[in-house]
């Protein structure tokens, strides 16, 4: 039998949760934790899928679904609020989410932002100030573009003394590869990630990648679109370093330059020093105590992980767990409403009791 948390997921499950009102109950149970979510992008709903990482893009039509979802059963609230609780040791507002998009791709302000206005929804944008700035593209789209332009059908390739046989001929294919390679590139110093990559550009004879190179949807943002939303009182920014490296891959001083050079841009365009972080991947492993302590050096006060939980009162501003953006509105509505913690937990004491 396949685990819980698994059969939950499954589509006739969710609904189940919300037609017999679980969701609902866990929603109103007064604990004072909140549901941070992590987007991306979001994508036109005809955008032609060039990408492997669409994925991380979910469609318009399916964003307005979850805003239209949020804003009726939840209460949307911005980071800033999740900071003055923590710092005055008060509640978390009940039934609260907030909402968070990495990295800075156009589409936050083309596609998300008009739906985010339309329901007065608040939002956190971290992003990676190199890529604003136009300097260069995000590494892992570099992989990415590398894998879609190359008129190659297959290469052999030795990685961490792993030896891998990339396939191109297909999307299949380069979803195979992408998933066998991305994984090794994210073990290597950062220094060493880049020369990895311009070696592989290189063996799969495509040119470096351009801004016009990449779908609209994940060309960079620029500042004058990141002021107008600013502008708008709902969107608050965020750092996430200059050029996206894995910080705890960076030598030391490599790491103080992206976090201090993220956070002067974001305070030279905006005129404000941002307050809040996102470390690049993060997971376990992606940053270390001497990142989180750079971090707050350069005054960041709340700094959010990838770390796949809710945050309750014990929570560390400085390292914040946050939820991978679900995939459709049943998904968001029942991992928003803390009902699979609650499972989780059950089966957990259970277990206790009986072994
Ligand atoms: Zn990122």
């Amino acid at each position: 039998m396949p685990p819980l948390p698994h059969i939950l997921r499954a589509c006739a499950a969710k609904t189940f949760l919300i037609a017999t009102g679980l969701t609902a109950w866990a929603r109103q149970r007064r604990i004072g934790e909140a549901t941070i979510l992590t987007f991306h992008g979001v994508r036109e709903d005809d955008a032609a899928l060039t990408s492997l990482e669409w994925y991380l893009h979910p469609p318009a039509s399916v964003f307005r679904e979850v805003c239209s979802m949020l804003s009726r059963k939840f209460r949307v609230i911005p980071l800033s609020e999740v900071i003055k609780a923590q710092q005055h040791g008060s509640r978390l507002p009940e039934n609260a989410v907030v909402l968070t998009f990495d990295d800075g791709f156009a589409s936050n302000f083309h596609v998300a932002f008009p739906i985010l206005k339309q329901h007065q929804l608040p939002a956190t944008l971290f992003v990676v100030t190199g890529f604003l700035d136009g300097e260069d593209m995000l590494w892992f789209q570099r992989v990415d573009a590398a894998m879609g332009r190359t008129r190659k059908a297959s290469l052999d390739w030795t990685i961490n003394g792993a030896r891998l046989h990339l396939q191109f001929a297909n999307p299949k294919q380069r979803m195979r590869s992408h998933g066998a390679l991305m994984p090794e590139l994210k073990k290597l110093s950062h220094h060493a990630l880049l020369q990895e990559i311009a070696r592989l550009e290189e063996a799969l004879e495509v040119l470096p990648l351009g801004k016009d190179d990449l779908p609209p949807e994940m060309r960079p943002m620029d500042w004058n679109m990141v002021r107008s939303m600013v502008a708008s009182g709902l969107i608050e920014i965020g750092g996430h370093t200059h050029t996206h490296p894995i910080l705890a891959r960076c030598d030391a001083r490599t790491m103080r330059e992206e976090i201090y050079t993220c956070r002067n841009r974001i305070a030279d365009e905006l005129g404000q020093a941002p307050l809040s972080f996102a470390y690049p991947n993060g997971r376990p492993g992606d940053f270390k105590a001497e990142t989180v302590a750079c971090v707050r050096e350069a005054g960041f006060k709340v700094a959010c992980t990838t770390l796949q939980a809710r945050v309750d009162a014990h929570a560390s501003l400085l390292q914040l767990p946050r939820l991978d953006a679900p995939l459709s509105v049943a998904e968001t509505e029942v991992v928003a409403s803390g009902i699979l913690d609650i499972f989780k937990r059950r089966m957990n004491e259970r277990g206790s009791t009986t072994t």
